[in-house]
């Protein structure tokens, strides 16, 4: 067995991992949760101690970037203690952050202080209305006033993130790249993913491939792929004569798998080791029956990394996933 690196049997080497650090939200977006969710209840969900140890543990065994996600992250209380002392682990080069943006008006600040070092912001409408339906509680308001928040905090590259569903928000596309451009953010458009039985929709009619989105954005910029990447699935292409990137991410039209350098931990201590497969390890267990023993949580940590699989397969017609997208952390 390999020590002190995480390499798995396909010679891919991890060293990012996107730690959920709530299953909670204060939205509820139509493809993300159901109307009705059971949350996990607190007692299971990983403290911010044992959360601190899990990432140790990950940046010792060479992991160089930490994505803190949900749920929503910023309903966690306490987050801002948990990313001071997480910026502060020796090895660690980049602390970042997915959010529904709803509460950056009053956090972009103390989170640029804390030591987050670049933001995702999800949104998925710029019409009020349609926001609200969409996410089923949010404010587009908020988002917004949250987004200004964010470009007085001059954080690094600050990216958007958009859900495109056909029938749903895809006559939104070319507006919702014309606000990240005239903003100087980079955004990235995402296939929806079959994650989480849901009532809403059927996934299948609402699928809308990259190569769609891309002939859209097509009809009014110039688009030039670029090798550029941020560690994540994004593949990007420049925006000619402007200082955006738009970035598409393909879960299901074009499988991104073998470049893949990520784990998942869900917010109650499972490691998965791919959002589309259940193969995973209890954390949770291994950190409360050995308390403080991190040689042993990585032992257990590099033996699950053999079992990581070569790729996903989604299949939008059925739901093989049960897990919703809120409880893997994006
Ligand atoms: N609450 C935060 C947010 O919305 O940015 C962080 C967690 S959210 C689960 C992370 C990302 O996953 C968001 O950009 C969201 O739009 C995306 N997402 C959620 N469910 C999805 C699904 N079924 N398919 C594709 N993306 C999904
Ligand atoms: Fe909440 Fe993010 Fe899921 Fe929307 S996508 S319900 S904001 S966790």
């Amino acid at each position: 067995m390999r020590t002190n690196s995480l390499i798995d049997p396909f010679g891919r080497r991890v060293d990012y991992l996107r730690l959920s650090v709530t299953d909670r939200c204060n939205f509820r977006c139509h493809y993300c949760m159901a109307e009705d969710m059971t949350f996990v209840p607190r007692q299971k969900l990983l403290s911010l101690e044992e959360l601190y140890d899990v990432s140790a543990a990950f940046v010792d065994l060479g992991v160089r970037k930490i994505r803190l996600t949900g749920g929503e992250p910023l309903v966690r209380r306490d987050i801002l203690k948990l990313v001071r002392a997480l910026a502060k682990l020796p090895g660690l080069d980049e602390l970042t952050m997915t959010t529904n943006g709803s509460y950056l008006r009053a956090m972009s600040q103390p989170l640029k202080e804390a030591g987050i070092s670049r933001l995702n912001i999800s949104i998925d409408s710029l019409q009020p209305e349609r926001f609200k339906a969409l996410t089923r509680f949010g404010s587009l308001e908020d988002v917004l006033a949250g987004i200004d928040s964010v470009l007085k905090a001059n954080f690094d590259n600050t990216k958007l993130n958009s859900v495109i569903q056909a029938g749903v928000n895809d006559d939104e596309v070319v507006d919702l790249a014309q606000f990240a451009i005239a903003r100087g953010l980079d955004i990235s458009f995402i296939e929806e993913m079959p994650l989480g039985e849901i009532t809403s929709h059927e996934r299948e009619k609402t699928q809308i491939t990259s190569k769609e989105i891309r002939q859209q954005l097509e009809t009014i910029w110039n688009l030039v792929d670029s090798a550029e990447t941020t560690g994540g699935p994004s593949r990007y292409a420049r925006v000619v004569g402007e200082d955006s990137k738009i970035g598409f991410i393909s879960p299901i039209s074009n499988n991104f798998c073998g470049s893949c350098n990520r784990v998942r931990m869900t917010a109650d201590g499972r490691l998965l080791l791919c959002l589309g497969n259940e193969n995973s390890l209890d954390v949770r267990a291994i950190i409360r029956s050995f308390p403080g023993d991190m040689k042993r949580l990585k032992h257990e940590i590099i033996a699950a990394i053999e079992r990581k699989p070569e790729r996903h397969h989604f299949d939008p017609k059925q739901v093989d996933i049960v897990r919703f997208m809120n409880m893997t952390g994006g």
